[in-house]
């Protein structure tokens, strides 16, 4: 029930990939843990809810130009990365989402609203400012090490990133240095309290063996990326370990995995809604530079082998991952294959430094802290 002492946040998303999905979920979560009874969180897909066509077909088409070879998006990504660029890409677009946007605020009315998709963040701007009504509109930038112009157009007061060189980009796209918190990347509860010193207990309940070591294959949720030859280059390098390979929403992955016969033990699984127990019954992660996934890894200390990156927003996710010490950079199947061997059957040393060096790399109170600067947006008395 909604009285008028609650503070109402709108938390929104598109769901193109998985990483703006969780970093929402994620702040949802820290509000209401932190602010029950006192707080109502609207959490809403925005594609799904309110987007009509063509603007409903977004999610596919970013999806589509990710997965193809890396230069169309890469094309895509940098031809729009400029401040001015973008803010005259919106002018012309806007007509696109600006209705559906404007019908969105209407229907769940908010003291705070917080975006969490670049391309939310022109129309919402726009919207709120054409309304007046004083509602705050923080943005929570859901990139690692990176950060789109899209992030950065005016009108908008605060910004919440992951890291210095997000505040970088912001400050180049000429965001003044107070508008932006610098924080972390919100993850979810699960992976918080996921603790990888009871991955047996984890293997027992996966049905895993305890005898090899785990090794946890993925692409985000799209399941991004060479999984499939990569899971080829593992069975001829003559790795002794169990693969797990989360397909996420890629069924033709998963069919193809699953339709071979492979000379190392390998459990394939679609969309997981338990990765954090995934996580934490791994020795080891292979996966794309995701900054939702990296963030997750990083806060269970789970060591990284970075097998790639989609252009733009995730390359530089890359070198922050292997300059701090917490993975390794293998770019192609071959590769990745031979430093999971490395690590795990000669350089078992190496393998604990980068757990050592996730966890102190990793933000696990983030979520808590964005949802804190999201309270006092709102101006309540309790902040
Ligand atoms: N994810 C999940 N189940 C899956 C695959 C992925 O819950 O089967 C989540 C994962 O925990 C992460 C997100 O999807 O939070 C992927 O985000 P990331 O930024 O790594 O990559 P994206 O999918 O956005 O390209």
């Amino acid at each position: 029930m909604v009285n008028r002492h609650t503070t109402r946040v709108l938390v929104t998303f598109l769901n193109t990939g998985g990483g703006h999905r969780s970093a929402a979920a994620a702040t949802a979560e820290a509000l209401l843990d932190l602010y029950e009874g006192c707080v109502r969180v609207d959490l809403v897909d925005v594609t799904r809810e309110y987007f009509s066509w063509p603007a409903s077909e977004l999610n596919r088409i970013y999806e589509r130009l990710v997965g193809m070879r890396a230069w169309p998006w890469a094309v895509v990504y940098h031809l729009t990365d400029g401040a001015r660029r973008f803010e005259l890409l919106q002018r012309a677009t806007g007509w696109l989402t600006g209705r559906s946007v404007r019908r969105l605020l209407a229907a769940h009315p908010a003291d705070v609203v917080v975006c969490c998709h670049p391309l939310l963040r022109a129309p919402l701007g726009r919207a709120l400012q054409a309304a007046g009504r004083g509602t705050e509109l923080v943005t929570l930038v859901t990139d690692l090490a990176s950060g789109h112009a899209a992030w950065f157009v005016p009108p908008g007061e605060r910004w919440v990133v992951a890291t210095e060189q997000t505040r970088e980009r912001a400050a180049a796209c000429g965001i003044p240095t107070e508008c932006v918190e610098v924080i972390g990347l919100p993850v979810r509860r699960c992976f918080v309290n996921g603790d990888r010193r009871n991955s047996m207990a984890a293997r027992r309940r996966l049905d895993l063996g305890l005898d090899s070591p785990v090794v946890l294959l993925m692409g985000g949720a799209m399941g991004t990326g060479p999984l499939l030859q990569l899971v080829g280059a593992m069975a001829i390098s003559g790795l002794r370990a169990e693969l797990v390979v989360i397909t996420g929403r890629n069924r033709r992955l998963y069919e193809e995995l699953v339709s071979q016969k492979w000379s190392l033990t390998i459990h394939v699984e679609g969309f997981a809604t338990n990765l954090h127990e995934w996580m934490e019954a791994a020795d080891i992660l292979v996966t794309k530079a995701g900054p939702g996934t990296v963030s997750e890894a990083l806060v269970m200390g789970l060591p990284m082998v970075l097998s790639g990156a989609i252009p733009g927003q995730e390359r530089p996710n890359v070198d922050y991952v292997v300059d701090n010490g917490a993975g390794v950079w293998a770019p192609t199947p071959a590769e990745a294959a031979e430093r999971v061997r490395e690590l795990l059957e000669r350089d078992r040393s190496s393998l604990m430094l980068m757990e050592e060096r996730a966890r102190s790399l990793a933000q696990p109170d983030a979520a808590r802290r964005v949802a804190r600067i999201i309270w006092a947006s709102a101006g309540s008395k309790l902040a």
